[in-house]
């Protein structure tokens, strides 16, 4: 039991109160439904791993969306998370690829540029060469200061470079945005200019 609690209380926003009471739900159920968890993270490490292109989570390396032949390989849409490609996908709006920076920039979280996927992103706008990089960060503080460091950096290579439309409120997250809101603001996405 204690074992499990500490396991709960590494993973990220889980305090020990919360820990303790994921532990308690976990010795309540029956050992089948205990069992579901502990196979969905022991597959999740065997079957799943992250596209060494655009760092999307899948069963295989590139990823679906990489392999597409129905897909726009030259527009980029850049997200935080994986969670928000897919809130993007459920849209059914965009058909182009992606590319998951696995965060946001955060000095106060000690996150720097390097610890992104950013060079990656360049080196794949230079490689391919992308057309469009579409810059979905969350519409926060830490998203649209993301958002800007990467418009700087990708300033020199020509690229057009639009930022998902304002519709979305400014402070959200994309992750828990409708998806009708997501859609009008990939169609609705304004061009960045000149960083
Ligand atoms: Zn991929």
């Amino acid at each position: 039991m204690i074992k499990l609690i500490n396991e709960f209380g590494k993973m990220p926003g889980i305090g020990q109160k919360t820990a303790e009471r994921l532990a308690c739900h976990v010795l309540k159920q029956s050992p089948d439904e205990a069992m579901q968890l502990a196979y969905a993270i022991r597959d999740v490490k065997k079957f799943i791993k992250a596209c060494a292109t655009c760092f999307n989570v899948a069963e295989e390396d590139p990823c679906h969306i990489c392999r597409s032949t129905e897909r726009d390989h030259s527009t980029i849409c850049v997200v935080e998370q994986v969670a928000d490609l897919l809130i993007i996908e459920k849209t059914g709006k965009y058909h182009g690829l992606y590319h998951v920076l696995c965060g946001h920039i955060s000095p106060l979280e000690d996150i720097t540029p390097e610890s992104l996927t950013i060079e990656k992103l360049l080196q794949r706008v230079k490689e391919i060469p992308a057309k469009e990089v579409i810059l979905a960060t969350n519409m926060n503080m830490e998203g649209d200061a993301t958002a800007l460091y990467i418009h700087k950096q990708l300033g020199s290579l020509g690229v057009r470079v639009t930022r998902l439309a304002r519709g979305l409120p400014s402070g959200s997250y994309l992750e828990y945005a409708n998806t009708a809101i997501i859609a009008d603001a990939i169609s609705g996405r304004n061009e960045m200019g000149h960083p």
